[in-house]
């Protein structure tokens, strides 16, 4: 049997890794400044990570939600204190897209509406509900297609408004940071701003810090950088350093009511471990301020050239747009510096490292970039 041949690959086969390093087959070392999506935060291999999924699978590796599970609590209170939305719940599932989906069901169940809104360049994932909350026609199905999301331009308060005030939205949602779309900020203006159209209009908003949460953008959610509070935040990648594990903070404004939302693998006992080691080291080794740190200086050093268009990001999430295509730029960063980054189209190469990235390891790609464009 072969593989269903649908991703683009790096032609790396890694068998080794530690803190923003990978080596492959060949005893080639690189520099990862890309973490597979953006889901290693704590650095590979972590020392401690390690230690919590070795000494967990040792006692008890998994379990579904049948029994009760403390794990799950001590998540949850972890995660209140550090990312400031102590009185909110956690509902714990396995993936960005399931917690999107998750996300927008319940704010169907809460208002009895079955509209939301997204915006333009969005992405939320490849179930049937999150892919058809993406604006990508290249991905959503007919079957997809099938559910009720209006797209309005980031930025355009007027256009939300004018779709809420025929009051079938249930929900709006929104990227802390547009990821694959090519790393927009939505203003922190329109971030209030949308925020007060939902009071206003009885619509729930849903912040998808899928990507740009858990530290990654120097606060622990991008949307804080606003001031604004959510009534569901949506997570996954890093949350668990690669191990499958996605969750939502839910608003105390919502009921939860038995059986309204479920899954079977969701907060399972090694997906916890992963995720309460993850939080632990964050703590500990500062990477939240790390990555408010070194995102900053990266970003300073990049050098000017005419075919840099723009760079944006916040913290350890940068967008380096250029006005040509960056296939042999990106090609040979890995392939000749031997450094991974990603890409968000044809123009932009996206840097989503480890939260761990030092400057000496900023500064190394920063050398190589500079001799690649050379
Ligand atoms: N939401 C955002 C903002 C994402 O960037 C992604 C994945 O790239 C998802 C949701 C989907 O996450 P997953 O691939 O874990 O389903």
């Amino acid at each position: 049997m072969e593989l269903f041949d649908v991703y683009s690959l790096f032609d790396v086969i890694p068998v080794k890794a530690s803190g923003c390093r990978i080596w492959d087959d060949k005893g080639t070392e690189y520099l990862d400044l890309y973490g597979g999506h953006a889901v290693i935060s704590i650095g590979h291999s972590h020392p401690a990570y390690i230690k919590a999924l070795t000494d967990q699978i040792n006692k008890i590796g998994f379990y579904s939600n049948s029994v009760v599970n403390p794990l799950q609590q001590e998540l949850a209170h972890k995660l209140g204190e550090v990312s400031g939305y102590e009185d909110y719940s956690l509902f714990l599932d396995n993936s960005g897209a399931e917690s999107n989906e998750n996300a927008v069901k319940l704010a169907s169940f809460h208002t009895g509406k079955d509209r939301a809104i997204a915006f333009r360049k969005s992405f939320h994932g490849r179930t049937s509900g999150a892919v058809a909350l993406t604006d990508n026609p290249a991905i959503v199905s007919p079957f997809n297609s099938h559910h009720k999301v209006t797209f309005c331009e980031l930025g355009d308060l007027e256009g939300v408004e004018k779709e809420l005030s025929t009051g079938d939205v249930a929900a709006v949602i929104i990227e802390g940071i547009q990821g694959c779309g090519g790393i927009n900020l939505p203003s922190s203006s329109f971030l209030t701003g949308l925020s007060g159209l939902c009071r206003k209009h009885g619509a729930v908003l849903i912040l998808d810090e899928v990507q740009s949460g858990y530290g990654r953008t120097g606060k622990f959610f991008a949307h804080q950088w606003a001031g604004i509070k959510a009534d569901i935040i949506t997570m996954g990648k890093g949350i668990a350093n690669g191990f499958p594990c996605g969750g939502i903070l839910i608003s105390p404004e919502f009921k939860a009511v038995k059986g309204m939302l479920g899954t079977t693998f969701g907060g399972n006992y090694l997906a916890m471990s992963a995720a309460i080691a993850v939080l632990d080291v964050m703590e500990k080794e500062k990477l939240v301020q790390n990555a408010a740190e070194v995102g900053e200086y990266l970003q300073a050093c990049i050098p000017s050239d005419p075919r840099i268009k723009d760079v944006r990001g916040r913290g350890l999430m940068i967008g380096l747009e250029f006005n040509v295509g960056i296939a042999s730029i990106g090609n040979s960063l890995l392939h000749d510096k031997h450094i991974f980054t990603g890409v968000a189209g044809k123009n932009m190469i996206r840097l989503l490292p480890p939260l761990c990235l030092s400057k000496a390891e900023a500064g190394e790609f920063i050398s190589a970039f500079k001799e690649v464009l050379a």
